[in-house]
Parts: C-alpha cells; structure tokens; sequence
C-alpha cells in the first residue's frame, strides 16, 4: 500500500523528467538564445597615424633560433598606462587602448593582448609598440607564451584590480551606515576617500574602459590620472597623519594638513589645463611628496608607539605596504614592475580596511564616552543610585507597558525618618554614611536593581512592577525593613535609622503619572503623621480622607 502510495508521488516527477529530456532543444521553449549569428572577423585594428607618430618605444620580440613552431603565440602587454599600443605581426595588427575594453582583443582584459599564428619555420618578429611613459620608471610588461596561461595570468590580474575596487566600494557602504547610526562626520569624509580610491583604482587598473569606457578617459589617460593621484594624495597624506597619531601629538597641526589637502586639490584641478611638460614633471613632484609624506609619518608613527598610543599602530601597518613598495622600487624588483598596478591596488585597498579599523575604533570611543555621559547624567553620585530624572523615565515606561499588557504597578514613596535631626546630631558625614547604607539595603531588597531611585535629599522611589496592592504591600514592608537593618549595619552608637513608605498603586483608565506619584507622596506623609516608621496605602489615606465630616 505504501509502496503504491510513493510511486503515485513520483509519478508527476518522473512524466515532467521524461518531456524535459525527450527530443531536440527548441529555441523559445527549451532553450534561450541570444544575440546572432556575425560575420564580424577577429579583433583587428590598425593604430591610427597619429597614434603611431607618438609610439617612440619598439619591442621587437625575435623568432626562436629555429624559427616559429607554427603554435599560436599569445601577447599581452601591461603597464601602459596611457596612449594606444600597437601588437602587430606579419599582416596581423592590433592597436588597443586599456581605457577601452572595445578596442581590444576581449580574449585579454586587464593587458592589451594579442594571439599570433606564425608560421612553422617562419622569423618574422611580433612587434609591439607604445609612447613613452609618463614616470620613467612604470615600465610596461610584455607578457609572451601559449594562449592559456597568458590569459589565465590576465583574467588572474583583471580579479585582482576588480575586487580591489569592490572592497573600495564595500567599505564605504559600510561607513554610511556608520554614519547613519553615529552621525560622525568623520564618516562622510571616509565615505568619500573611498569614493576617490575607487575613481582613481578604475583609471590606473583600466577598469574605468570595461566593458565600455564609462568615464571620459579618452587618450588624456595622463591627465586623469595625475590629476586622480593629487586628490588621492590630498586625502592620504592627512589620514596617514592622523593615523600615525600626528594629530594627538601636535593638536596644532591641522592647519598644515589643511594646508597640503588644499594645495593638492588645486594642483589637481588644474592638472586639465597643463601641457605634457607641466603633467611630467607634477608627476614627479606628486610622487616625491608623496615618498616624503609617508616617510615623516612613518616617523610620527614609531614616535607615537614609543610613547604608548597604540592606535598608531595601526597607521604604521597601513604604512607597511607603500614602504615595501618603495623598497622593491629602489631596488628595481621584477615583481613590482610587472604587477604594479595590482600592487599599488592591493597597498591601497590595505589602507582603506586599516582606516576602518582605525574608524570602527573611533566609533567604539564615541559610543562609550556617551554611554559614560548618559550613565553619568542618569546617576546620583553618592549612592549610585539612578537619579530623579532617570526613574521617572523608566517609572513612564512600565506605566506604558503595564497599560499595554493590562499589569499592575505599584509604587512606594519613601523618605527618611527625621534625617535632619541624623545630620544635626552625628554630622553630616554619618548622613551621606546612612544615605550609601539605605540605597545598598534598598537596592538589594527589590528583584531589579535599577527599581529604586533616588528622588533627591533622602527621598527614594521603589517601582514594583507587577505587583498588586496586596504583594506590593508586602514587599514595601520588607523594604522598610531593610532599611531599619541600617541601624545595626552602621552600629553608631544612639543612632536609629527607620523610613516612612507611602504606598500608590496604578488605578483604571484615566491614572497618570503625576498622580500615581502624588498619591504615593500624601500617603508618605499620612505614614509620617500615623507615627513614621510604616507602610501607608494612598488608598486608606483616600478613604479616611472621605469619612472626615466636612
Ligand atoms: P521627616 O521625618 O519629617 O522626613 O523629617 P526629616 O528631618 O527627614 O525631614 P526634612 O525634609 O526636613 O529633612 C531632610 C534633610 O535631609 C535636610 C537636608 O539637610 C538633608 N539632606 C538632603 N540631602 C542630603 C545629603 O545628600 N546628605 C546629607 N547628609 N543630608 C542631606
Ligand atoms: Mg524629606
Ligand atoms: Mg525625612
């Protein structure tokens, strides 16, 4: 029976897996194609004239000793940052552009690349071409061999530059949402270095170009990114130097960090209007301020360790990148001339996540010097005791929320018997004594410590959520109790320590606080007037109020 009960649920399974298989894809119902069919040949594209006349630099990569082995040869050419390059072999030339993904062969996508068929026997070079770069030493790489690996090496790098960009961008998603929770204008301007990094990352890694140029890059790829490498500057030096603890060292130095944020956004707004000469030698000076800044913050930075401000450490390792950089430069390592754009990606985004840190820090502080605050300006100083202001917040919430879930509340108004005649007689000192000695017995005689409050002078407000009259009159019974045990705790001798308990609880529809309080308050004193040391219900006070003859 069951058997025949799991093949009838199969049943529509197995008849929707027999039409899904049987016969030949049609297009529509069983298969979505898109796009059709072209006649467009392979990438081909010759360089302009005058893009060749700017081509002052010639690669001429030789045959082997024998002769081409008639295996397709893959060409991928980084590093040039701006300007076309020209792969051409034979009657097969390419002229691409890393700005402009259209322009290139879309087998490569972060070099500019081309696969070549020579002829077995063949000694005809590939011959690759570029304009001179702009910083002598970001020498372009030619990448040759078997089409595979040069690709996967290239979709490898193009990973490597994409999700730089996409931390950029993940980090400043976050720090707006830091900015909406602590509305901390620091924030913002993280947001916005972020923003920058991102801009300047998608010019330098040619992601600005894929798969359309989607900023007007063009062939002024120089300009935009000197002029992207002054505002980053702008932005870097400052945060390196508050990061390294410059700031809490020399409070006063915000007007020069002002003054190297302001110059450098000038230079880079008038990066635009300058000729090539101008443009080679700003990016010079852009890179030599650059090594000095971090160099002096480097500096600030050990210093601020050495003197125990550890949130510099966090400056220096967001230094150690660009310090190895500069090391490897200085010593002309292959590995930084061929990935440099990845590196100087990769130190950038190493930076970004260290300036988090350093703000998720900040946020950390501020959260806790408000919570310091608030606890401060809710608490009464000598008995620790949440103070006037607080209690009656927290007395209008369980009003609220016992209104809503229709609960009892009862409240007991307490005040020190005759503590004037305390002070007078044992000083002053033994009053504050007997003031801690009442909180700490009070506090302890109620399930939530935050239930007694302090009302100011020797007035005290004990919240018994919860409780009907017949409990709340109880438990305020061994409230004043506790507080009588003062007496003996504090064994000074001929004093006695007693309090006069004033007992409201919440009545039907039309009770407010004010009153609720009120009440509390009149039976306090009506306990005063019975004969002090007791627990008075603002009810009794009522009813013996109405018996008495007009
Ligand atoms: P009763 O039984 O009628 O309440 O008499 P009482 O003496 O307690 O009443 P009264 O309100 O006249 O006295 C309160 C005294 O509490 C007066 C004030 O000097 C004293 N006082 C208020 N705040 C403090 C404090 O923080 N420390 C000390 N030692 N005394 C305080
Ligand atoms: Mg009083
Ligand atoms: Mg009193």
């Amino acid at each position: 029976m069951t058997r025949l009960a799991w093949l009838l649920l199969w049943l529509p399974l197995l008849a929707l897996a027999g039409t899904a298989s049987s016969g030949p894809a049609r297009i529509g119902s069983d298969v979505l194609l898109l796009g059709e069919a072209t006649d467009e040949r392979t990438p081909q594209r010759a360089c302009s004239p005058d893009v060749l006349a700017r081509h002052e630099q010639v690669l001429s990569v030789p045959a082997p000793a024998g002769g081409w082995s008639g295996e397709p040869q893959a060409v991928d050419v980084f590093g040039v940052l701006s300007g076309e390059v020209r792969i051409s072999h034979g009657d097969r030339e390419i002229c691409g552009s890393m700005h402009d993904a259209r322009t290139r062969d879309s087998r490569f996508r972060a070099g500019v690349g081309m696969v070549a068929v020579p002829k077995a026997g063949e000694r005809e070079p590939i011959v690759v071409s570029w304009a001179t770069p702009l910083k002598p030493r970001w020498i372009p790489t030619v990448q040759l061999g078997a089409p595979s690996p040069v690709q996967q090496n290239d979709t490898a790098r193009l990973l490597v530059r994409a999700a730089c960009i996409a931390v950029a961008i993940a980090l400043a998603l976050s720090a707006l949402i830091g900015y909406v929770t602590a509305k901390d204008r620091s924030f913002l301007i993280y947001v916005a270095v972020c923003l920058l990094f991102v801009l300047w990352q998608a010019v330098l890694g040619g992601l600005s170009g894929y798969p359309e140029p989607w900023l007007p890059v063009d062939d002024r790829a120089s300009w935009w990114l000197v002029a992207l490498t002054a505002f980053t500057e702008a932005t870097l030096l400052p945060v390196l130097w508050r990061l390294n603890g410059g700031d809490r060292l020399w409070p006063r130095s915000r007007g020069a960090q002002q003054g190297v944020l302001w110059t450098l956004v000038v230079v880079g707004l008038c990066v635009p209007s300058m000729g090539l000469a101008a443009l080679t030698w700003w990016a010079a000076a852009l890179e030599n301020l650059y090594l000095l800044g971090c160099a002096v913050c480097l500096g600030v930075g050990l210093w601020a360790v050495s003197r125990r401000d550890r949130y510099a450490l966090a400056g220096l390792s967001a230094l150690v990148p660009w310090g190895v950089m500069m090391v490897a430069d200085a010593l002309r390592a292959q590995w930084l001339v061929a990935y440099r754009i990845e590196t100087l990606q990769l130190s950038a985004t190493w930076f970004l996540m260290m300036s988090a840190y350093a703000l998720n820090l900040r946020l950390g502080r501020l959260r806790q010097q408000r919570d310091e605050m608030r606890q401060l300006a809710d608490t009464d100083s000598l008995t620790g005791l949440p103070n006037r202001r607080a209690g009656l917040r927290l007395l209008a919430e369980y009003l609220a929320r016992a209104r809503q879930e229709d609960q009892p509340l009862a409240i007991g108004f307490l005040d020190i018997d005759l503590f004037k005649d305390i002070n007078d007689q044992f000083g002053h000192e033994v009053g504050d004594q007997v003031l801690v000695a009442v909180a700490r017995n009070l506090r302890d005689s109620v399930r939530n410590r935050e239930d007694v409050i302090r009302m100011g002078g020797e007035e005290f407000l004990v919240l018994l959520p919860g409780a009907n009259r017949g409990s709340a009159l109880a438990r305020l019974e061994s409230v004043r109790q506790h507080v009588q045990a003062v007496t003996a705790i504090l064994a000074v001798p001929g004093l006695s320590v007693s309090a006069s308990i004033g007992l409201a609880v919440l009545r039907g529809d039309g009770d407010d606080l004010p009153s609720l309080l009120r009440r509390a308050d009149h039976a306090m004193y009506c306990a005063k007037r019975a004969g002090r040391n007791q627990v008075y219900d603002a009810e009794r006070a009522v009813a013996a109020e109405e018996r008495m003859p007009v």
